[in-house]
């Protein structure tokens, strides 16, 4: 038992990196009970049972391995705090210019030959208006935007990398296919490909995005998104046309009931409490849609867009920026702006992006994905410059 025990923790350390609350004693006595509440009510708790699994009093912030209910319950961390507002841990230290800034891209998904196991593909059927198809994939317009993005940074010093460096390949060091055969537990009942992509292959995607990303150690992280819209139930966002188009970005927070049960999260919630990543996450996303806004002459999210989901799992921080607890936003150690730009299946959006007027690493692709890379150029400048 014991063997297995150093084997599991010997994997664990070489795929995600240690990850000990000892990382968090730099900021011991640097916030305030009143920084901690703003935090916890502002980002970071999306249900109230959550707090069950710390304590917070004008001199700490403890953290717990079990909620109060479970009677082994142990103290795991004790972050001290200060009487009062400590100057040391503001933020405001502008550079100059863009060199030597460490960026890591995460253009979302893989694409390509994977947009339909992945379900993030458009595919609109032809109609009495237009003859052809309009067909594209997520995977390969985020994958553009990151390409273009780079060239922008690069050009004016920073140090970019980017998590994937292809369309149709993800960061898991197994592809789907091979991955799949080693494991044919998981197809011996009836479930679809899409569904063993989504749920189980996905994650792991995903895990390889933030571990590669946190051993570059970047000052700021992008994931790059383009959004779309359910139109009703029964109809398909893959072939369907919505009259909705809208901005939006998520910033780490809203942890919801139960995920303060792993080790791992509780690590992470606690970083976002303790470091200032949440903060600058904040700050950077702001910048980041700003130019969304202006750049691609898309509002912000609003109520009548009826996005649903955005009430039952985020927290609205301010029109179109929300905490959201994804695997991203928990697990990158930096300030991170995780975009959604416009709608892909707009009614507009889709013929604009399905355009053939421009060429990025070889490409032809539309210009729009273009106008969504300065975008994001200018928001990261403006939170590293202004
Ligand atoms: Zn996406």
């Amino acid at each position: 038992m014991k063997n297995f025990f150093l084997v599991f923790l010997f994997c664990h350390v070489f795929a995600f990196g240690s990850r000990e609350f000892s990382d968090f004693d730099k900021f011991q006595g640097r916030w305030t009970r009143a920084d901690m509440e703003e935090r916890l009510g502002l980002f970071l708790q999306k249900d109230g049972r959550v707090a069950s699994y710390f304590s917070l009093s004008d001199d700490a912030l403890v953290i717990y391995n079990a909620p109060e209910t479970q009677k082994n319950r142990e103290a795991e961390y004790e972050l001290k705090l200060a009487p009062t507002k400590n100057e040391s841990g503001s933020y405001e230290k502008k550079q100059k210019s863009l060199v030597g800034v460490k960026i890591a891209i995460d253009p979302g998904h893989l694409g390509g030959p994977y947009a339909r196991l992945e379900e993030r593909f458009i595919d609109i059927p032809p109609s009495l208006e237009r003859p052809e198809p309009i067909q594209f994939d997520e995977g390969t317009l985020s994958f553009l935007t990151a390409v273009y993005l780079k060239i922008l940074l690069e050009r004016e010093g920073a140090i970019v990398m980017m998590t994937r460096d292809q369309v149709g390949k993800g960061v898991y060091g197994e592809d789907f296919f091979d991955w799949l055969k080693k494991n044919p537990d998981l197809w011996k009942g009836e479930i679809s490909l899409n569904k063993l992509f989504r749920r189980f292959y996905n994650p792991l995607d995903l895990r390889a995005r933030a571990a590669k990303i946190n051993a570059f150690e970047p000052d700021l992280s992008i994931v790059i998104h383009y959004n779309s819209h359910e139109v009703e139930e029964e109809y398909s966002s893959n072939h369907c046309v919505a009259s909705s188009n809208y901005n939006l970005v998520f910033i780490p927070g809203a942890f919801c009931r139960n995920e303060l049960v792993e080790y791992e999260n509780r690590y992470e919630f606690l970083r976002l409490l303790a470091s200032e990543d949440l903060p600058r996450s904040m700050q950077l996303s702001s910048e980041i849609l700003r130019e969304f806004n202006h750049q691609l002459d898309v509002p912000v999210v609003s109520k009548i867009d009826g996005a649903h989901y955005l009430d039952k799992v985020c927290i609205k921080v301010e029109d179109g920026i929300y905490a959201r607890n994804l695997a991203l936003t928990r697990l990158i150690h930096s300030p991170v702006c995780y975009g959604e730009t416009l709608i892909q299946n707009n009614i507009n959006e889709c013929i604009n992006l399905n355009r053939r007027d421009f060429v990025i690493d070889g490409r032809p692709c539309s210009s729009r994905i273009k106008q969504v890379a300065e975008a994001y150029f200018a928001g990261i400048k403006n939170y590293i410059l202004l």
